[in-house]
């Protein structure tokens, strides 16, 4: 740390919102040190254990072209233009995002996004501290205090703030708990999540559409594949933890393979290695985290999944983690005191997460329960329609969160309001064709206000 401690930032983590954070900050002429529990994916390779890709969307594509990295990212990413669904019986239905190409998510890897950013962070002039653990914090003397995985070895940091970019499972946080009241509370959905492969087909391309989200919706539980530019899919088997069927009925390779010859058969032609993949793999919980504040006066703050870790139903984890980043940077920038500045940060972004939070639990009973129901398609097709006639007064919530930035809890709000009108307007209807348009037209304009984009 430099003797002028004015604009010196020392970051817990080098994972997805560190290295952005440490960028930004960089560039508006902050000093920034940057303390990895993990060694150099640079030298060493990702060790990851978590997701292996990623949807990325506007919100986090702002943050990255902010911080000079969207064109590097890009190079690497696939385009998903829509949910691809696969019914049972082996249909298949191409349920677009977007009103066209403009509109679309990104797969990402995210070894290889972590890879991009910690390099151009490092360029940009923040100095990253790998093999180093956040393991106390003495806040009164402003030290805080890591072990290196490799040896137990520990070594001490002054700091001036401490920002924890340190992932849900926060070693910040929980010093600050020591300090203050955090209201911290996670709830656990109940289902957890594995993961599987689908190689490249023989001809080394992809073995199935590669621009879609691929769903299997199965009522309770669910199977999806995201597409990786190496040709590859990573699919992501979701299941309660208890009932039938769930990790405790499916427990082995065989299991999955039952589970799959009677749920996913045109999945299970896809990965070659079901049994491999499913004993090898570990389960993941999937659960939220809440907290009722989100910094100790200008000591300390938590950004992305140390603050606010959400189930990843509607991909937004990670785009909200870098919306933090961007919105902590211009707070830090418009105030020199920083306890106010994290205070202005947590007033700002709290709401925010709160809403996405609710919004990711919400699409889970979306993606593996309704994308094949006749009424959601029904009040789907409606709310393309109105979309269309109504452009800037009725845009699907999906878009709002997805390929817009307006602020998380307003698309929330707006939603709620869009969806009573959905199914108001199609009670007793099968189909569009009998419904009264100049009804509809004159509803939606009463009650829907344009939208603020
Ligand atoms: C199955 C799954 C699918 C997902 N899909 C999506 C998606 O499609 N789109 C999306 O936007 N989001 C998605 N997410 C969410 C996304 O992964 C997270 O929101 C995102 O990784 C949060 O970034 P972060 O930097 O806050 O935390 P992390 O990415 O977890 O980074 C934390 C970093 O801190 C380091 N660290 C941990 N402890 C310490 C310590 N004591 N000292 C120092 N360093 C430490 C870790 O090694 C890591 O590098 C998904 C999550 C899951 C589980």
């Amino acid at each position: 740390m430099s003797n002028d401690t004015s604009k010196h930032i020392t970051l817990i983590g080098a994972g997805l919102a560190g290295a952005v954070l440490a960028t930004l900050l960089v560039q508006r002429g902050w000093s920034v040190d940057v303390f990895e529990k993990r060694g150099d994916p640079r030298l060493k390779g990702y060790l990851g254990g978590r997701s292996i890709n990623l949807a990325l969307a506007e919100r986090g594509r702002h943050a990255l072209r902010l911080a000079g990295a969207d064109d590097a990212v890009m190079q690497h990413a696939v385009m998903m233009r829509g949910r691809m669904v696969h019914f049972l019986d082996g249909r298949t239905d191409l349920q677009r995002y977007g009103r066209d190409d403009s509109e679309v998510i990104w797969s990402v890897h995210r070894g290889e996004l972590n890879v991009i950013l910690l390099d151009i962070a490092e360029r940009a002039g923040a100095r990253l501290h790998f093999d180093r653990g956040l393991a106390s914090v003495d806040f009164d003397a402003r030290i805080a205090r890591f072990a290196d995985p490799r040896d137990g070895s520990t070594h001490e940091a002054p700091f001036v703030s401490l920002v924890g970019a340190d992932g849900a499972g926060s070693a910040l946080r929980t010093a600050i708990a020591t300090q203050a009241e955090l209201g911290e509370r996670t709830e656990y959905l109940g289902h957890s999540y594995k993961e599987l492969e689908i190689p490249p087909s023989a001809d080394g391309g992809f073995s199935i559409e590669p621009n879609a989200l691929h769903i299997w919706p199965r009522g309770r539980y669910m199977c999806i594949a995201l597409p990786n530019d190496e040709r590859t899919f990573t699919v992501t088997l979701f299941l309660p933890n208890e009932g039938d069927p769930s990790f405790a009925t499916v427990r082995n390779g065989a299991e999955a393979r039952a589970l799959f010859e009677r749920d996913f058969a045109d999945a299970l032609a896809l990965i070659p290695n079901l049994e491999q993949d499913f004993e090898r793999n570990p389960a993941g919980l999937l659960a939220t985290l809440y907290l009722d504040r989100w910094h100790l006066d200008d000591r300390a703050v938590l950004v992305g999944d140390a603050a606010h870790a959400m189930v990843p139903f509607h991909g937004q984890g990670m785009n909200c983690a870098f919306e933090d980043c961007v919105a902590l940077a211009e707070h830090l920038d418009a105030n020199p005191d920083r306890a106010a500045a994290f205070a202005a940060f947590q007033a700002e972004r709290l709401p925010n997460a709160r809403a996405i939070q609710a919004m990711a639990l919400e699409n889970y009973l979306e993606m593996r329960d309704r994308v094949d129901n006749d009424d959601y398609l029904l009040q789907r097709a409606l709310e393309r329609t109105l979309a269309e006639r109504h452009p800037g007064r009725f845009m699907p919530r999906y878009s709002m969160v997805t390929f817009q930035r307006m602020p998380y809890a307003t698309a929330f709000a707006r939603g709620q309001l869009q969806r009573e009108l959905l199914v108001e307007l199609t009670r007793g209807h099968h189909s569009l064709e009998t419904l009264d348009w100049d009804l509809v037209d004159a509803t939606v304009r009463e009650r829907l206000e344009v939208l603020p984009v």
